[in-house]
């Protein structure tokens, strides 16, 4: 185990994907977790429809349709005023699948593919000689020890001190959010098909939610997304926002009103960008998490992950059989993922600033949605688009 081609650190979406990929293109891949699998993770646990390639790619779409504890095609929002608005598309959206079952999914499908796997591999330190990364030290089984790479993906999430290490992270409090989950039985009023974000006050905008993911009968994933700055003002810790969303606002009385908690309430940090930055340096590519790659409206990663997981591979495998892994060389996946996913960034950057950047505006744009022909048959991204177009003249 001393040398490999390539070390992916994180079994996530990520890594795993980016580890699937390498192997496919015959890469000698090593793919490490700290964690025990399968392993929890906080999550909404919504994985949407522009993933579904990538599990087909992977060979474990079946499984992952299968898994699926939901399979939504609508989406319901609300505003301070809370007037429920949804919007039903003619397909299924996304699924819902708790992250311990679905990223176990997928990190299989990865060994399937060819990467070998340790868990309960904790990277502590790259190893970095003459400017350029090669490898990692690590604590496996109770002692300290070194593996060498060619090259290094580092997918290990958003508290990532190796992206840290080479000077990739993200500090931008209005980016950086802070998002908490439980799963509540007892939830009332659910519509099964919808994936619920609520606005109900001012704090929440121009970015940030309480969130109602339906998991079957009355149970649902309920959580809450707050940027950095916002909770800071709020005065409040993160799991005060579920008992206040409870107490104070009509929406919230009617979900949590009669539910209770089903085991513990898990927060974590999300680093979210409008575009993607520079991932690279000389032997490594950062990715998902690690390299800042949840979008900053609705704080979803785990598409965006394995989408940069598969680029990151690509240019790497090519870089490692070249013999070229210098920054200027990994670069070309800063290009090709940019250009995979800053549209799709952009527009929900865009909508973060010009539809949801204060109350007034957001209750504008819904009642606006409400009184489309053919309202609540109508898809939430093309409703985003044309309001922005036809009445924001953007
Ligand atoms: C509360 C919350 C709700 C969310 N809801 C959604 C949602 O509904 N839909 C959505 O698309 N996105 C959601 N996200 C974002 C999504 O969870 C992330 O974008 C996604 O998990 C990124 O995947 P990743 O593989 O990059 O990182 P992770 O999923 O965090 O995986 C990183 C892996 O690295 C391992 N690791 C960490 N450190 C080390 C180390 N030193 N050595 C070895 N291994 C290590 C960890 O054990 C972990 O398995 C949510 C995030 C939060 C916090």
């Amino acid at each position: 185990m001393n040398k490999r081609e390539v070390i992916v650190i994180g079994s996530g979406p990520s890594g795993s994907s980016a580890a699937f990929y390498l192997a496919q293109a015959g890469i000698d891949v090593l793919l490490v977790d700290k964690e025990s699998w399968p392993r929890d993770k906080a999550c909404g646990d919504a994985q949407i429809f522009t993933v579904f390639p990538i599990y087909k790619e992977m060979g474990i779409f079946e499984e992952a349709a299968a898994a699926a504890v939901n399979h939504m095609t609508g989406f319901t929002f609300s505003g301070v005023d809370e007037v429920i608005t949804s919007y039903m598309a003619p397909e299924e959206f996304a699924f819902c699948t708790p992250r311990r079952i679905i990223d176990d999914i997928v990190r299989r499908g990865a060994l399937r593919g060819g990467a070998d796997f340790l868990e309960n591999f904790e990277v502590v330190d790259l190893i970095i000689e003459r400017g350029y990364v090669k490898g990692v030290r690590a604590v496996y089984e109770g002692k300290r020890l070194e593996v060498r790479a060619d090259a290094v993906i580092i997918a290990n999430g958003s508290h990532s001190m190796q992206a840290r290490q080479v000077g990739i992270f993200n500090e931008d409090p209005d980016l950086a959010w802070y998002g908490a989950r439980a799963y509540f039985d007892g939830v009332k009023g659910m519509d099964f098909r919808c994936i619920e974000e609520h606005l109900p006050h001012e704090m929440f905008y121009p970015a940030g939610y309480m969130w109602v993911f339906p998991e079957g009968g009355e149970v649902a994933n309920v959580g809450v997304f707050i940027t950095e700055r916002a909770l800071i003002k709020s005065g409040m810790r993160l799991e005060d926002f579920f008992w206040w969303w409870r107490d104070n606002t009509k929406i919230g009385k009617e979900r949590l009103g009669e539910a209770k908690v089903l085991g513990e309430i898990k927060g974590w940090k999300l680093p979210s960008c409008r575009q993607l930055g520079n991932n690279c340096v000389n032997g490594a590519i950062a990715v998902g998490d690690a390299g800042n790659g949840i979008e900053c409206f609705t704080g979803e990663g785990f598409n965006e992950g394995m989408q940069s997981g598969k680029i990151a591979a690509e240019v790497m495998a090519e870089a490692v059989k070249k013999h070229d892994v210098s920054v200027e060389a990994l670069s070309v996946y800063n290009k090709l993922a940019g250009e995979k996913l800053n549209p799709y960034y952009g527009m929900m950057s865009a909508v973060r600033d010009n539809i949801a950047s204060e109350p007034a505006a957001y209750s504008k744009f819904l009642a606006y949605s409400r009184a489309l022909p053919g309202y609540p048959n109508v898809e939430i991204i093309n409703t985003w688009i044309k309001y922005m177009k036809e009445e924001l003249k953007l």
